[in-house]
């Protein structure tokens, strides 16, 4: 059978069988956005009065993607933004591994040469033709879940700790991709411009973070250091010294390219690694007053702390945070590039669970054979032998899907065995 076609007529049995879509709150005053199957075109200011006109919509129309409004409008459907009367908008943020560093992208990603069709893994140009008309195609494994899992943690931990946001003014979703998206709905922050979603990014990003001027840290170019900020100090000063705390702990000659993100000389690493328990015991104890870590180098001790702020800051996609009037993906609804539903989570869920656990909703026992020019190593949790020959692999339903919906072009048969 066709793929897309395919992929179509999985998206039309799900939404037919009533499947548990989130929506907004005042659903009302939201804009929707659609892409449906036949092509590229995103059908917007489209607005319903209630769930089930939304929910009869997508029976009807079979989306490839579904969106809605972070903002609120007096009238949501008015064909132009000028017009529709802004109200104010939740504060969103998107993490997306694609954003984020991982080492498994090797394992995963590669360029797809747009003349030849021919595959490369670095992205300058086609390895085969030459041609520089190359699309980089991206895939996602378990390890990339995790790591987009760890900044939507931290982030969670910034906006409740450092912002004063309740739990249940945060809500969790998984994205059906790469990552996660973090909504704040409170009142107080609905009619923030862009400025201050901006400032409000520059914090969880650990922007700007000067050690000469940060509270608790003085740590001044000439003259003596002191550092008073703790492992229980509020904001970002407890937050780098807990991070720093884990380096120091978990350091060692084999780790410490992976655990600290700045370089330090060697003989400052074996000075630490002497001295861990002191440090550790100096850092264990925030009622002293004072952290002696202070016979490290200054260049030493500031790769430390700059290094405690990288792990310990969070990659989010700006764009998505400035933008008041950004359309985001609905939670029930399927992601049409890797057919895993985008799923409202729990902060439970969060922690313990992975998205294979709740957003794969092709899971039946069914198997496709694909044929197509490459496959990447991983797609989720599921491993893809590397077998010469005829160039077909068998696969289940949702690994099939995600084929198909990530790089169609790629596919050349499949069939149901
Ligand atoms: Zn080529
Ligand atoms: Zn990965």
């Amino acid at each position: 059978m066709d793929p897309k076609k395919l992929m179509f007529n999985c998206f039309k049995r799900y939404y037919r069988k009533n499947p548990d879509i989130v929506v907004p709150n005042n659903i009302k005053q939201r804009e929707f956005g659609f892409i449906l199957f036949i092509n590229d075109e995103m059908i917007r200011h489209t607005a319903f009065p209630s769930r089930e006109e939304l929910v009869k919509y997508l029976k009807e129309k079979v989306p490839r993607h579904a969106y809605y409004s972070t903002a609120y409008y007096v009238d949501p459907s008015a064909p132009d933004m000028a017009s529709k009367g802004w109200l104010g908008a939740d504060l969103v943020f998107d993490i997306d591994v694609d954003h984020i560093p991982t080492d498994c992208k090797a394992d995963h990603d590669f360029y797809l040469c747009q003349d030849c069709g021919g595959i490369s893994i670095s992205g300058e140009q086609c390895s085969v033709c030459g041609s520089s008309r190359i699309k980089k195609v991206t895939w996602v494994c378990e390890r990339c879940l995790d790591v987009a899992r760890e900044h939507a943690l931290r982030l969670i931990d910034i906006l409740i700790s450092d912002f004063g946001f309740s739990s249940n003014e945060i809500e969790i979703v998984f994205s059906g991709h790469r990552g996660y998206h973090i909504h704040v709905q409170n009142k107080d922050i609905l009619e923030l411009g862009q400025d201050g979603r901006r400032e409000i990014l520059d914090y969880v990003r650990g922007e700007g973070i000067d050690f000469r001027f940060l509270p608790g840290f003085n740590i001044p170019r000439k003259g003596s250091k002191s550092i008073s900020a703790s492992i229980d100090s509020r904001g970002w000063p407890g937050r780098i010294m807990r991070s720093l705390y884990n380096i120091i702990l978990n350091l060692n000659e084999n780790n410490f390219h992976e655990i600290l993100s700045r370089e330090i000389e060697r003989d400052d690493l074996e000075y630490i690694l002497e001295n861990r328990s002191f440090f550790l015991e100096e850092l264990e104890n925030p009622d002293k007053g004072y952290v002696n870590l202070l016979k490290l180098r200054r260049k030493t001790l500031l790769a430390l702390l700059e290094s405690a702020v990288d792990f310990s800051k969070v990659i989010v996609d700006e764009k998505v945070t400035i933008d008041t009037k950004r359309l985001i993906r609905l939670p029930g609804s399927l992601h049409g590039k890797t057919g895993m539903a985008v799923r409202k989570i729990l902060f439970s869920d969060l922690e313990n669970k992975s998205p294979v656990d709740y957003a794969i909703v092709f899971a039946e026992n069914e198997y496709f054979k694909i044929k197509a020019k490459f496959f990447p190593r991983h797609i989720l949790d599921f491993k893809i032998e590397d077998k010469k020959g005829n160039g077909y692999i068998v696969v289940p339903k949702y690994i099939a899907i995600y084929l198909i919906g990530n790089a169609s072009e790629i596919v050349e048969a499949i069939e149901v065995i």
